[in-house]
């Protein structure tokens, strides 16, 4: 008796989907059951490893029914037992991928390759109705499992002699209105096209009965007809084709199958090595970076091959944190496939190739940003965060790789510049690597600290990322150059006359310094004479150690410590007529400067977009002030 079953509501809707689109692609139903039928082998092959009985000359088989109008797959893998049609058949969930992936993890820490896109449903694109007869390696009994793609199958008991799965898929009616010609899918030529265009490196032999014409050795006899099995894939990787000979559309769409992707990559790197570790690469910098790359949920990992056969999906020793973007394969004849345990003895085989991956990405990289800037500023807008963070963590260890691909706008150039290109743009009396840390360009430029900077002519690199202070800090410096940022300590930009002069004035004047500083209590370090301003009267820096901005971010993170703070000193412009007022006051009644310097830091802290601890306090002291300096 056949059991009738309704299919699951997702899977329901999903099939709807799938009959009613008018998606363009039907075609890729066969790849989708090809690679199904790939993926049931490598099962097959894998439980094979420890249990030799199961081994067999594994192949996939298209026939081709006239006749019937039907089109027939065939594959002798792992096959399917009732309970695993019923769950994997019946549910759109992947769920079978997903429950062999759980056992082999728990058993050998070994995952296998899943996730294909539209999968087994996209046959109801072409097929009006679908039969699945399928016996698995460890049942004595098969099944057969039927539906019309509605909202509901049937499953019951069959004969099959050998282990596997056969498909059978009930070709529509051509529907001309649409020109949807269905019975293409029955032409030999079409069919070894679709393979060839998309499984040619299913690596198990995909075999058809093609026609061949007999060339007869007299002229005048006709040629006879006859049925030869060919197999109609290379089985070739495509990685371990030489790569003159793989078009950029056969990367893409490789790419976009193997990895889940609708758009094409960015940038696809294929290499080959000979020598002490020998291996194949292909990596590719996805278009659109993964939601999550910046959540702790994401997991980075390349794919793993051994001549030719699959060993684990996410391999996390490949590829460090900073290139954790990069997706792809490595594919090394160095390994053996079978024991986990053994693995971890390859250990120092996967770091050496993953020492040469991570060099030959950088030189990549590097080789985009002299040849091609435009497609390197697109790269560097989605994965430049990601980089900055690679210097910062490890305390540097990624330092000298990661340097030259970082870049930064700039008080001068609104394009990304490289830090090689800023040393190289510096005057000649420069000495240091200027950076400001701000919303906007416009905010940074408006600085009262960019005065002198701007007088001399100096480029700035803007940081706009959180990250940046943090990352200079690990960094120190680069080509032997310190860098230092326009509101931290000492910027070395008067000359020696100018800076002896100011050192006069903060002894002569320590006095009443000395009284700002005590009015201002704890909340700065010290209060003295500027040696950066030149046209505002005052601004708020501080000294070396934790700046204002990295204390910004620290306090706004989760786990933050009151005990975080920058040391801040206000620096009152000798050259601004403000001084002068303040001189005035000071001389008249030196109690009164007290509120003048709460006024000034106030101030100071507005312009550089710092929140005022009480605002209400310096409301009141400028109103009185105003009332003050206008009394009869
Ligand atoms: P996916 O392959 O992404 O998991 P599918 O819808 O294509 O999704 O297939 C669902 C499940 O059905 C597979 O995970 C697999 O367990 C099972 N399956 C499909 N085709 C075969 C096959 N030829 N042999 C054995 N199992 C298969």
């Amino acid at each position: 008796m056949a059991k009738t079953k309704q299919f699951k509501t997702e899977s329901k809707q999903l099939l709807n989907l799938m009959i009613n689109s008018i998606y363009t692609h039907k075609e890729i139903f066969l790849r989708e059951l090809i690679s199904n039928a790939s993926d049931a082998i490598d099962k097959r092959h894998y439980e094979a490893l420890t249990n030799t009985d199961l081994s067999a000359d594994y192949e996939i088989m298209i026939e081709v029914d006239h006749e019937n109008r039907q089109l027939i797959i065939k594959d002798n893998g792992i096959g399917l037992t009732e309970e695993e049609m019923i769950n994997n058949l019946g549910t759109i969930a992947r769920s079978g991928t997903q429950e062999f992936k759980e056992k082999l993890e728990n058993k050998e820490d070994l995952e296998i390759i899943g996730q294909f896109g539209v999968g087994f449903y996209s046959s109801f694109m072409v097929a009006d109705k679908v039969t699945v007869i399928s016996k698995s390696v460890h049942s004595e009994d098969a099944y057969i499992w039927e539906s019309k793609g509605t909202s509901n199958y049937t499953i019951k008991e069959t004969d099959k002699e050998t282990a596997g799965t056969t498909i059978i898929l009930h070709l529509r009616e051509n529907d001309a209105e649409n020109e949807n010609h269905y019975d293409e899918f029955l032409s030999e030529h079409k069919i070894k096209g679709l393979v060839k265009k998309y499984s040619d490196y299913v690596r198990y032999p995909i075999k058809m009965e093609v026609t061949k014409y007999s060339t007869p050795e007299d002229e005048k006899e006709d040629p006879v007809e006859y049925k030869e099995l060919e197999t109609l894939n290379s089985m070739i990787p495509l990685w371990r084709r030489s790569k003159a000979d793989v078009t950029d559309e056969e990367y893409a769409e490789f790419y976009k199958h193997q990895f889940d992707d609708y758009e094409e990559p960015l940038k696809v790197i294929h290499t080959k090595v000979e020598g002490l570790v020998s291996y194949t690469s292909l990596l590719f910098i996805p278009k659109r970076p993964p939601f999550d790359l910046y959540s702790e949920k994401y997991e980075k990992g390349l794919q793993l091959y051994s001549k030719g056969v699959f060993i684990m999906d996410k391999n996390k020793q490949l590829i460090g944190d900073h290139f954790r973007f990069m997706r792809g394969l490595v594919d090394t004849a160095d390994l053996s496939l079978n024991i986990s345990r053994e693995m971890l003895q390859h250990d120092r085989q996967l770091k050496k190739i993953a020492g040469a991956l991570e060099k030959k990405i950088k030189s990549e990289l590097e080789k985009m940003q002299k040849s091609d800037r435009e497609l390197y500023d697109e790269f560097y807008k989605l994965y430049g965060l990601n980089l900055k963070y690679g210097i910062y963590e490890g305390y540097g260890a990624k330092k000298e790789l990661l340097q030259d691909l970082i870049m930064f706008k700039t008080t001068t150039s609104d394009d990304y510049v490289t830090l090689k290109e800023y040393v190289d743009h510096m005057k000649e009396d420069q000495k240091v690597i200027y950076y400001a840390s701000g919303k906007t360009k416009a905010s940074i430029m408006a600085l009262p600290q960019m005065d002198l900077l701007k007088d001399k002519g100096y480029e700035v690199l803007l940081f706009t990322d959180e990250i940046d202070e943090f990352m200079i800090n690990i960094m120190m410096k680069y080509d032997d150059k310190e860098f230092k940022s326009i509101n931290q300590g000492d910027l070395d930009l008067l000359d020696e006359k100018e800076e002896k002069k100011i050192k006069k004035m903060n002894k002569d004047k320590s006095n009443m310094l000395k009284d700002l500083k005590e009015a201002l209590g704890d909340q700065v370090k010290e209060v003295r004479f500027s040696t950066r301003l030149k046209d505002s009267p005052v601004c708020i820096v501080s000294n070396e150690g934790l700046s204002m901005e990295m204390e910004r971010v620290l306090k706004s993170m989760p786990n933050a410590q009151a005990n975080m703070k920058a040391e801040k000193v206000l620096e009152i412009n000798p050259n601004h007529a403000l001084f002068q007022t303040l001189e005035r006051v000071y001389e008249k009644d030196s109690t009164k400067i007290g509120n003048y310097a709460k006024i000034l830091y106030n101030q100071a802290l507005l312009i550089e977009g710092m929140e005022l601890e009480n605002p209400v306090e310096f409301s009141n002291l400028m109103v009185d002030l105003m009332v003050e300096a206008n009394k009869e």
